[in-house]
């Protein structure tokens, strides 16, 4: 599907042409653990943009995250119980087989080659998104493939304008909920707006050290992992 839209410009004869049915999207993260705030993005996204599928790639040596990291091995294999049931999602090892911190610009260089995954797109919570700055080589990874940003409470979707690798007013709305705007390095951003759940890892993991209940904040398959594996317990 190509979406065509005048947006918000006022050069009516400049249109926003965006491709995305049938793409990947890749979603990385520390998944520490994975919880329904990841599942529900995933989800919401590939429908919302008609993906072919949602490939999870969990990190093996986060730069950025390392408070309360668990070994990728039990991160990998919560992803891959929660994610099971859902045709459209799949797993990728590839950042917990690579030996060192987890870049992100190095997974998307490792795998745009690769000819089953031609362009494929990056999903991003808004928060992570705000920080890019602070990831290896921002310029670089903007370049490298367009890039879905979803809304995370207490940010609102519309909160990427005040990014400062997008290019100011050029903000199009493409449909109901999914605006499209510009990255400086060329490529584009896509915005969807999704369900807000207010659910974190980092919640979960106080919860459990404090003996707390974490039902319903994730699959009960990865509760019963966690459980099982004693895991979290500080
Ligand atoms: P932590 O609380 O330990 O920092 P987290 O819940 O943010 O972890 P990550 O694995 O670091 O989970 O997140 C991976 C990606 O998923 C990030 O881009 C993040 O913004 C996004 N994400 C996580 N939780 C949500 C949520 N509830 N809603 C929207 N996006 C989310």
């Amino acid at each position: 599907m190509i979406f065509r839209s005048e947006g918000t410009s006022t050069n009516s004869s400049e249109y926003t042409s965006i491709q995305f049915e049938g793409k990947t999207a890749l979603f990385g993260g520390t998944f520490n653990p994975i919880h329904y705030g990841h599942l529900r993005v995933a989800e919401e996204v590939r429908e919302e943009l008609q993906l072919n599928k949602v490939v999870f790639i969990p990190s093996s040596v986060p730069p950025l995250k390392k408070r309360g990291l668990i070994d990728a091995k039990h991160r990998l294999e919560m992803v891959r119980i929660a994610t099971s049931g859902n045709p459209y999602f799949e797993v990728s090892d590839v950042e917990c087989r690579r030996p060192g911190k987890s870049y992100t610009v190095e997974t998307l260089e490792y795998l745009k080659d690769r000819a089953s995954l031609s362009d494929p797109l990056f999903i991003l919570g808004l928060d992570a998104f705000l920080e890019i700055s602070l990831w290896y080589k921002p310029e670089r990874l903007i370049e490298l493939c367009d890039f879905v940003v979803v809304n995370r409470p207490p940010n609102d979707i519309l909160d990427v304008k005040k990014s400062e690798y997008v290019k100011k007013n050029s903000l199009k709305m493409l449909k109901d909920g999914v605006y499209a705007m510009d990255l400086i390095s060329g490529r584009k951003v896509l915005c969807v707006k999704c369900t807000p759940l207010w659910i974190s890892a980092s919640e979960i993991r106080e919860r459990i050290s404090n003996k707390r209940s974490i039902k319903y904040l994730l699959p009960e398959s990865v509760e019963t992992y966690i459980i099982s594996h004693n895991l979290y317990r500080g």
